[in-house]
């Protein structure tokens, strides 16, 4: 008999709109996709709004902008605030079974129950007094007015479930406050929305960070009371920075656009999220499809995770290099225009920290640029030596022994000086690669200390 194949798992990215996409929410968007690429499975985008202003809007773009630009794809898209009919049939299902009951309380009469609750040693758990309101009690309330939110009644009891993360979790049901899933105004809440989205797109896995775990234990009975199975949960540590301090979601240094605008690739950023709060070495990536390879959610831990920018900056000179010219040509035309060679390419790419360092190299072999000649009657034997056109690879050793020759200069004495005059600068790209670049003329003009 053969073993049942495991199904394909659907997995979902739930960003609330409220601004640009916060590096640590890319982290969970990337472990989604991760783990939906890596078993064939389908990786869907929720966006968790529930109206849909200008801001809402414009936040949406922004969110799907800096997905993309990570490489991060989905095969599905669903808008909550499209969805408000299939929230209306749940609601009326979990009051016709008695599980969503109807209460009056203020803000300030709750706030007042949690103080006087502390006061007492008591956790401040809300003690269901609605619950004692007679159908009279409620018909006397509305007609004073008052609107009831309604609440969803907890099974007491003990919750468990096997998280991909933390492993085997089991909370008491009974230790927390049934949670509100329909404001005053007959908005539902997020607790809800989500289990009906999840349900009927049959979500398989829930991955998210795990300041969401105390909603765990409510989703898990409210899947069960609308006659769903849970799914799988998997509880991702915080991500916090360098020093351990928070990475807030308003901080403006931790959203995947700063990152972007600091000149790191994608895949240099991803390659480090795919394995930060793992013990696997971060590796540059090629792209995507390479972070893929290797991973499995089974190997982040649980303690908190440190994001350190440092980290980026070792890794994103590393991306590049490895990056072909097929990968890049795009923004390589876009940074230099018609200069975008494979052949410029290449010479570049070992000397750059960041894609736009490529405008220096560009500025190096086209000029104007002031020659360093240290030594003018040197500057000029090479000038009378530099071969006849076509220049190739094999120009550069050609000149220089025929230089060395000449000369006696070897080793420094003998590339220092040219480097210097031809590109005004100690150190850079090698000098075989940039000779053929800068062309005949140029060298010529700069070996005779013009700018050129
Ligand atoms: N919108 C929620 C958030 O951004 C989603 C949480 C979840 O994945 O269930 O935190």
């Amino acid at each position: 008999m053969t073993a049942a194949a495991p199904t394909a798992p659907i997995v979902r990215f739930a960003p609330s709109p409220t601004g640009r996409l916060h590096v640590g929410n890319a982290r969970i968007a990337l472990v989604n996709w991760l783990f939906a690429k890596s078993l064939g499975g389908v990786f869907m985008l929720r966006h968790d709004d529930t109206d849909a202003d200008r801001e809402v809007h414009d936040a949406i773009n922004a969110i799907e902008a800096d997905l993309k630009w990570l490489g991060l794809d989905w095969g599905q898209r669903v808008q909550q605030s499209d969805r408000q009919d299939a929230y209306d049939k749940a609601i009326e299902t979990l009051k016709a079974s008695g599980r969503l009951y109807p209460c009056f309380e203020t803000a300030e009469e709750l706030s007042l129950k949690r103080k006087v609750q502390l006061a007492a040693g008591k956790p401040p758990v809300y003690d269901r007094a609605a619950q004692a309101l007679t159908p009279a009690d409620i018909e006397a309330l509305k007609a004073e007015g008052r609107t009831p939110h309604w609440r969803f009644q907890l099974e007491g009891g003990r919750v468990g479930w096997a998280d991909l993360v933390h492993g085997d979790m089991d909370l008491d049901a009974g230790a927390l406050s049934d949670p509100v899933l329909v404001r005053e105004d007959g908005t539902p809440l997020y607790t809800l929305t989500s289990v009906v989205d999840d349900l009927e797109f049959g979500v398989t896995h829930v991955i998210r960070g795990e300041d969401h775990i105390a909603n765990t234990v409510p989703q898990i009975q409210l899947f069960q009371a609308l006659g769903g199975d849970p799914p799988g949960f998997a509880h991702m540590a915080l991500l916090t920075g360098p020093n351990g301090e928070s990475l807030s979601k308003r901080l403006g240094s931790a959203s995947v656009e700063s990152f972007r605008n600091k000149g790191f690739e994608a895949v240099a950023l991803t390659s480090l999220l795919a394995r930060l709060g793992t013990s696997d070495p971060v590796e540059p990536r090629a792209d995507l499809e390479d972070v893929v390879a290797g991973f499995d959610i089974a190997r982040f831990g649980r303690s908190p995770t440190k994001l350190d920018p440092a980290d980026l900056e070792i890794l994103n000179p590393k991306v590049l290099h490895g990056t072909p010219f097929a990968a890049v040509s795009d923004r390589l035309q876009d940074a230099i225009g018609e200069m975008a060679t494979e052949a410029f390419w290449e010479m570049a790419r070992p000397n750059l920290n960041v894609l736009s360092d490529v405008s220096g190299w560009a500025n190096v072999v086209t000029g104007p640029m002031a020659p360093v000649i240290e030594d003018s009657e040197f500057a000029t034997k090479a000038a009378e030596l530099l071969p006849p056109d076509p220049w190739s690879d094999e120009t550069w050793p050609a000149w220089t022994g025929a230089i060395k020759a000449a000369t006696g200069a070897k080793g420094r004495d003998l590339f220092h000086p040219l480097r210097l005059a031809l590109t005004g600068q100690e150190k850079g790209p090698e000098m075989k690669k940039l000779l053929p670049l800068i062309g005949r003329d140029r060298v010529a003009a700069r070996l005779a200390g013009e700018t050129a």
